[in-house]
């Protein structure tokens, strides 16, 4: 891998990889090129893995499997609090790491390093506690005992937008579990993954129980995995399309597949909620990675009563937002992550515009170098427009006004994805009523942050299927056997 000089002065060379990690070695290479995108300027280049080298980091996993299966728990454990220790001890640099190939602020990058380290410390916390079962027949013909066994081989695929926590959060649970795995990052934020397979080896993790490759054929070296019969489990975080092209895949060897796929939240606000407080939620659950988030709300709801406040409020505070790159301190909006990004985010805001919204800030493309689109807020805006369909993935707020709660219902339903959704109201009635009919995964009162290690994590409809994190995120790498007893 070789690195850009601006890249040096930003992180500590102990976290530069070198590349392929395949069963606890390195291979360096070339082919894929790593953008900042805050100028379009190449900041690294690493390994581009071919079918063979997938096929290689299958060999390492299987041989590491029964060792790290049979591995005690409690050893498992302590791997993997040593390794959310040392990710805490090199937090900075790795949220410089990520600020500079993603993109994000430093202080969203910083807040996804400890997110993604308490994943480590959470699934140390629960190797320990792998639930059995007991139970007696109806019949009293025999006794029902019910084990949970690691599934065995999983790959696992993560998407650029944040690239320590989607790892983490499937390493976590998947080595608690006693599996092994091979981790395929974005390639457009390598370097991350890299680096925390690094500090992996540091904390112990044995050789072939963690590869990682780097690809630019996704697909190829994919199918060639999910064909081998040891792969067992496919873990993919990223786009509803992709998500439905691997199932297919998946379907032809019947591999289990956990899935955590697009979103389109609504963010509902009624009359009676706390003003300033809906404003601080909004501001988080849109403005989080400048809005490159799975849960970000793509589509606020607001009641005729509060509309207008809401606008004016959302509209000053997005406008006060400073933009530049991420990993200068004062910023506040980064850039998105590639051209095409600030492409999709213009032709969703020019069409709404040209459907009769209108723009109170923003709404359309900075021209300086790097991917920069400004936090906008539309109002007005058709509750057909695509900007309501289509996951926005950029620091825009459509707002549309409503009247009733059937209405706020209806709207927030229409939607093929259910991963997240928000309410503000100071009756906590009226927004668990409204709660339980939105068909949805997760869903935040009052709050416009909902991920937490100790949560499950995961959507209804079409943004996916299983759930991440949470006392049932080990379970997804795990299969019950049952052995029916008569002693
Ligand atoms: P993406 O295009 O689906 O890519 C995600 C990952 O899949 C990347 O590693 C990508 O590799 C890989 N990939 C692409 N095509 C593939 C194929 N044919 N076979 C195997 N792997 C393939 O998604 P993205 O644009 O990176 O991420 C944004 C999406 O992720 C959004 O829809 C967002 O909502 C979703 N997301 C969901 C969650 C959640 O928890 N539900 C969390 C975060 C993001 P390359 O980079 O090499 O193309």
């Amino acid at each position: 891998m070789t690195f850009h000089a601006k890249f040096s002065g930003y992180a500590d060379p102990a976290l530069h990889a070198a590349g392929l990690y395949i069963g606890g070695k390195w291979q360096s290479g070339s082919g894929i090129t790593v953008l900042d995108p805050s100028t379009g300027n190449l900041l690294a280049e690493v390994a581009d893995a071919a079918i063979e080298d997938a096929q290689r980091a299958v060999d390492a996993a299987d041989a590491a499997a029964a060792g790290w299966r049979a591995t005690p728990a409690r050893q498992r454990s302590e791997i993997l609090r040593r390794w959310y220790q040392l990710m805490t001890q090199h937090a900075e640099e790795l949220a410089t790491l990520i600020a500079l190939e993603n993109g994000k602020a430093l202080a969203d990058a910083r807040g996804e390093v400890a997110y993604a380290a308490e994943f480590f410390r959470w699934y140390a916390e629960e190797a320990t506690r792998i639930p059995g079962e007991f139970r007696h027949t109806p019949s009293g013909s025999h006794n029902i005992l019910v084990d949970h066994e690691p599934i065995g081989i999983a790959v696992l695929i993560t998407p650029w937008n944040f690239p320590a926590a989607m790892a983490t959060r499937k390493i976590g649970p998947a080595l608690a579990a006693g599996c092994t795995v091979i981790l395929k990052p974005a390639s457009e934020t390598p370097l991350t993954a890299y680096a925390m397979a690094r500090l992996g080896e540091e904390a112990g993790v044995p050789p072939g129980v963690v590869n990682v490759l780097t690809t630019s054929n996704p697909g190829g070296i994919t199918n060639a995995m999910l064909a081998d019969p040891r792969v067992r489990k496919l873990s993919f975080t990223g786009s509803t399309g992709v998500g439905r092209v691997l199932l297919a895949e998946a379907a032809k060897s019947v591999v289990s597949c956990s899935m955590e796929l697009g979103g389109n939240a609504p963010f509902i606000v009624f009359d009676d909620a706390h003003l300033e407080a809906a404003l601080d939620g909004a501001m988080i659950a849109k403005m989080r990675n400048a809005g490159e988030a799975c849960t970000a709300a793509n589509r606020f709801y607001v009641q005729a009563g509060i509309h207008d406040a809401f606008v004016a409020g959302l509209t000053a505070r997005m406008k006060s937002l400073k933009i530049g790159p991420g990993y200068d301190s004062e910023t506040q909006c980064g850039p998105m992550i590639t051209q095409n990004a600030v492409r999709k985010i213009d032709r969703l805001v020019s069409e709404a515009l040209a459907a009769g919204a209108r723009a109170t800030t923003g709404g359309k493309p900075l021209t300086e170098n790097g991917y920069f689109y400004p936090p906008t807020v539309l109002e007005n805006v058709p509750v057909n427009a695509s900007i309501a369909r289509e996951e926005i993935f950029g620091p825009v707020a459509p707002v549309y006004k409503f009247e009733s709660d059937d209405e706020a219902i209806r709207l927030a339903n229409n939607t093929e994805y259910g991963l997240a959704a928000y309410i503000y109201s100071r009756d906590l009635k009226r927004a668990m009523k409204v709660g339980k009919r939105i068909e949805t995964g997760m869903l935040g009162i009052n709050r416009g942050l909902m991920s937490d290690p100790a949560a499950p994590f995961g959507g209804v409809k079409q943004s996916g299927l299983g759930r991440e994190g949470g006392v049932t995120g080990i379970l997804e790498f795990m299969e019950p056997k049952y052995f029916a007893v008569d002693y």
